[in-house]
């Protein structure tokens, strides 16, 4: 369980970046909690005890802090991690989703097999933090054109001003461990 005494301790750790990438964006760096020895592992031993009786078939972590946070909790559920990353990344067949940014598109994509053999994967979606949640609501799109569940989409920080979270709540059970203003 997330006390308020962990999420303090995480909420301290992770460090405030001003004008990164670019002007005006508040940039959240978890580079200081996932190097933390102690930290790092409470965050995923706290969210293995959350998923470990969801019977998860896969992590499914989203480019690419959410490759960090979903192939560490992978292995403690002791299930497989499967990767969703922004075009052209991935090497064999994949689908690809499409979102708005704010000028302009991006697309993400997911290997056609990811799944391996399972029918109706059930799935975990993870990402370090949502903000408009275009990214995570494209991912969504991704899961559901390969006959994915997807149990809960899970993100460790939630920039709540800009409505991410909300939007995928409408979709699908959501989870954030620390509530950021913007
Ligand atoms: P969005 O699609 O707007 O919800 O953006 C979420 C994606 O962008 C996630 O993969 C985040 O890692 C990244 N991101 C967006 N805003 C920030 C921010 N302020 N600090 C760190 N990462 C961010």
């Amino acid at each position: 369980m997330f006390t308020q005494k962990l999420k303090a301790q995480l909420q301290e750790t992770i460090r405030e970046v001003k004008d990164y990438p670019r002007s005006g964006i508040l940039f959240r760096d978890i580079t200081p909690l996932i190097n933390h020895p102690v930290l790092f592992s409470r965050l995923i031993d706290t969210l293995k005890l959350r998923y470990q009786h969801h019977s998860i078939d896969f992590v499914v972590g989203i480019e690419a802090r959410g490759f960090i946070l979903g192939a560490a909790l992978a292995y403690a559920l002791g299930v497989g991690f499967v990767p969703i990353r922004k075009k052209g990344k991935l090497p064999f067949k994949t689908i690809s989703a499409q979102y708005q940014l704010e000028y302009g598109s991006d697309s993400v994509e997911m290997h056609t097999d990811a799944f391996r053999e399972i029918k109706d994967a059930h799935v975990l979606l993870i990402d370090d933090l949502i903000a408009t949640g275009g990214t995570a609501l494209a991912s969504l799109e991704l899961l559901a054109r390969l006959q994915a569940k997807c149990l809960e989409a899970c993100f460790l920080i939630n920039l709540q001003e800009l409505g991410g979270l909300d939007k995928m709540a409408e979709k699908v059970n959501t989870f954030s461990v620390l509530e950021y203003p913007c």
